[in-house]
């Protein structure tokens, strides 16, 4: 079981594979007054570094599920290095439908909520393993501009228009669904670009170590063509930020 090889490939040299910075989730972390011992689960845990980083400056406990071989097995050498490993676990496997045994104080999928179909469904996953009064959080993109046409959404690499909401749309959507949202953290485009640029010299690289992979061609496309279409698109209509929740 695997994510598609591309992100592997693109994205094997992120500790973070969204539009944060390790400062905003530095920023998270305080914002959310995290107590010592608090348990965090963390759904599409990528490699690692929420949990890992809040496990050493804020003493959470926590459980990362990713479906990436590659980003688990990085997750647990980051654990060791940052000397938390006896507080976070990371399992590889696919995150639908996991509910952990024990309520946890934190429930999070961030940047993966496709996992439960979706934000509704998502925090309808994330809810069942949450304790009372625990705190949902949600990363999501949102249009920062709404685009003018639907080619401009494509650019972004949507489907349609509608597939993202403006920001003041998503916050009003999630009260719709019966929560509160109580604290918000956003990307900034400084902060895209870490998460978008960091892949051109990765691809770069791997594209002089394997000149004869069956993705060569693929990964030369994409390093030709993303840093234009990301400053045309991306950077100027996308936004993201992670959503804490609490059920009214
Ligand atoms: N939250 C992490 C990673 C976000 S990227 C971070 O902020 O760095 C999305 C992650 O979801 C990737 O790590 C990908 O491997 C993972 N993923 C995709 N589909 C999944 C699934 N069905 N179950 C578990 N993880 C999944």
């Amino acid at each position: 079981m695997d994510i598609p090889r591309i992100f592997n490939i693109t994205e094997s040299a992120h500790r973070i594979h969204n539009p944060f910075t390790p400062e905003k989730f530095a920023t998270l972390g305080e914002a959310l007054r995290l107590e010592p011992g608090t348990s965090v689960l963390d759904l599409g845990s990528g490699s690692g570094e929420m949990l890992c980083t809040w496990a050493r400056d804020y003493g959470i406990t926590g459980t990362g599920v990713d479906r990436s071989q590659l980003f688990s097995k990085q997750a647990k050498l980051r654990a060791e290095e940052l000397g938390v490993a006896d507080q976070v676990q990371f399992i590889h496997d696919d995150a639908a439908g996991f509910v952990t045994e024990g309520k946890v104080g934190v429930a999070a999928c961030v940047g993966a909520t496709w996992i439960g179909g979706g934000i509704a469904g998502t925090i309808e996953l994330l809810s069942e393993s949450l304790s009372t009064d625990g705190i949902i959080l949600i990363g999501e993109p949102y249009w920062r501009q709404l685009p003018p046409t639907e080619d401009i959404a494509k650019g972004c690499f949507a489907n349609s228009i509608s597939d993202y909401l403006t920001l003041p749309k998503l916050l009003a959507t999630v009260g719709d669904l019966g929560f509160d949202v109580v604290e918000m953290v956003l990307a900034d485009q400084d902060c895209w670009d870490r998460y978008e640029a960091a892949k051109w010299l990765t691809m770069r690289r791997w594209l002089e170590e394997n000149p004869d992979d069956e993705l060569t061609n693929e990964v030369r496309e994409q390093l030709s063509s993303e840093p234009e279409r990301y400053a045309t698109y991306t950077r100027e209509y996308m936004g993201w930020g992670v959503f804490a929740l609490m059920a009214r």
